[in-house]
C-alpha cells in the first residue's frame, strides 16, 4: 500500500530513539504513555527513566506508598494521573496475579487508561493491530485527508480509527504507530515544512492552501479563576504543612493551610484580617504580623490559581494541629509531594 511503504521509508530515515521504543514490556509502555500524556518528550524522559528505576516492575509500584510516587511525580502535573497508576497497579497486582492484562479490553479496565492508551500499550507490547491517535496523529491525518471534524470528542476518534484500521500494518501495528506518531511531530508539525514531506503530492490541506486549518479543534472552556491564600506559618525552623484530602486538584500533596476565596481580596487590611480570623480558628495561635509575598499566577489546564503567601513567625508552638497537618524543617518538606506552585514557592524564599 503507497500509504504504508511511504511512512514507513520516511520512519526508517527519521524514527525517533527513546528510552520506551523497541521493547514490550507492558508495564515499561504504560508508564511512558502516562507520562507523555501531558507532558513533553525532552522533560517526560528523564522522569521516565527515575520512575522506573525506583518501581522498576508492576508490583514493585503497587507496593510503594502514594507519597512515594507522588514525590516522584512532583513537577509532572496532573497528579490523578500518578494515582491512578498506583491504583492500577495495586489492581494488576490483587486481581491479575501480577500480570499485566494482554488484551486490549483488558487493558482498558486499568484506572486512568482510555482508548489511546489502551492502543499504545497492546500495539507496542503485543502487536495488536489498534491505531493510536494522539495530538500529532490527529494534525497529520486530518490535513492529509481534509478531515474537518473538530477533535478530541468521542466522535472524531472513532471515525480517525475507523480510518487509520484500514490503513495499519497488521504484521508490525507497533511499528506503524511509531511511525504516525513521529511523523506527525516531527514532519507534520503545527507549521510544516511541507516542501520537505513525502505526502506533499496527496495531502488536501496542501494541496488547497489550508494546512494551518487544521486539525479544527473544539471550542474550550475558559479557565476558572480560583484564589489562593497560603498561610506559610514558621515555628523554630520548622512550618505548618497540610495534606490535601478533598477531590480537588493536587489531592494526596502537602501545602501551607490554606484560606480560598471565590475572589480576590484586594484590600490588604481585610486580608490580614481574614487570615488572622483564620488561624486563630484553625491553630489557636494568637494574631500575627503577616509578610506578603508577590502575587503568582499557575495556569492549569481548566483552571488559573492566583495565589499569595502569607508568612509569618510563630511565637509559639500551635495549640492546635489538625489531624491533616504537621510541623516539619526543611529536610522533612523535600521529601514531601508538593505541587509545583508550592515547590517554585519555596525555592524562591
Ligand atoms: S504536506 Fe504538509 S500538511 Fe500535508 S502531510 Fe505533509 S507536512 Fe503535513
Amino acid at each position: 500500500m503507497a500509504f504504508l511503504s511511504t511512512l514507513e521509508s520516511w520512519f526508517d530515515e527519521h524514527g525517533r530513539t527513546l528510552p520506551w521504543r523497541g521493547i514490550d514490556d507492558p508495564y515499561r509502555i504504560w508508564i511512558s504513555e502516562i507520562i507523555l500524556q501531558q507532558t513533553r518528550i525532552e522533560q517526560g524522559r528523564d522522569y521516565y527513566l527515575r520512575f522506573v528505576d525506583a518501581f522498576p516492575t508492576v508490583t514493585a509500584l503497587a507496593n510503594a506508598s502514594e507519597e512515594q510516587v507522588l514525590r516522584l511525580w512532583q513537577g509532572l502535573g496532573y497528579y490523578s494521573r500518578a494515582r491512578n497508576l498506583h491504583a492500577a497497579a495495586q489492581y494488576i497486582k490483587d486481581e491479575c496475579n501480577g500480570v499485566f492484562p494482554s488484551s486490549y479490553n483488558g487493558i482498558l479496565q486499568l484506572k486512568g487508561v482510555g482508548r489511546y492508551t489502551a492502543a499504545a500499550i497492546a500495539s507496542f507490547a503485543f502487536r495488536l493491530p489498534h491505531p493510536v491517535i494522539d495530538g500529532n496523529v490527529y494534525r497529520f491525518i486530518s490535513r492529509l485527508r481534509g478531515i474537518a471534524t473538530p477533535i478530541g470528542t468521542d466522535s472524531a476518534y472513532n471515525e480517525f480509527e475507523a480510518l487509520l484500521l484500514k490503513l495499519i500494518d497488521h504484521d508490525r501495528p507497533d511499528r506503524f504507530n511509531a511511525a504516525l506518531m513521529d511523523f506527525g511531530a516531527l514532519q507534520c508539525t503545527p507549521h510544516p515544512d511541507c516542501t520537505a514531506c513525502p505526502f506533499a503530492g496527496e495531502c488536501a490541506a496542501y494541496l488547497t492552501d489550508r494546512v494551518e486549518s487544521f486539525p479544527v479543534k473544539a471550542l474550550k472552556a475558559k479557565p476558572k479563576d480560583r484564589w489562593f491564600y497560603y498561610l506559610d506559618l514558621r515555628w523554630q525552623g520548622k512550618r505548618i504543612m497540610q495534606l490535601r484530602t478533598n477531590k480537588d486538584i493536587w489531592r494526596g500533596l502537602w501545602e501551607f493551610p490554606l484560606l480560598e476565596t471565590d475572589h480576590e481580596i484586594t484590600d490588604i487590611d481585610e486580608l490580614t484580617a481574614r487570615a488572622h480570623r483564620f488561624v486563630e480558628e484553625t491553630f489557636d495561635i494568637p494574631p500575627l504580623p503577616f509578610h506578603l509575598s508577590h502575587p503568582y499566577i499557575h495556569q492549569l489546564t481548566h483552571r488559573t490559581i492566583h495565589a499569595l503567601f502569607l508568612q509569618a513567625d510563630l511565637l509559639d508552638k500551635p495549640a492546635v494541629l489538625p489531624e491533616n497537618a504537621r510541623l516539619a524543617d526543611a529536610g522533612e518538606i523535600k521529601k514531601l509531594p508538593v505541587s509545583r506552585l508550592i515547590d517554585k514557592y519555596l525555592q524562591e524564599v
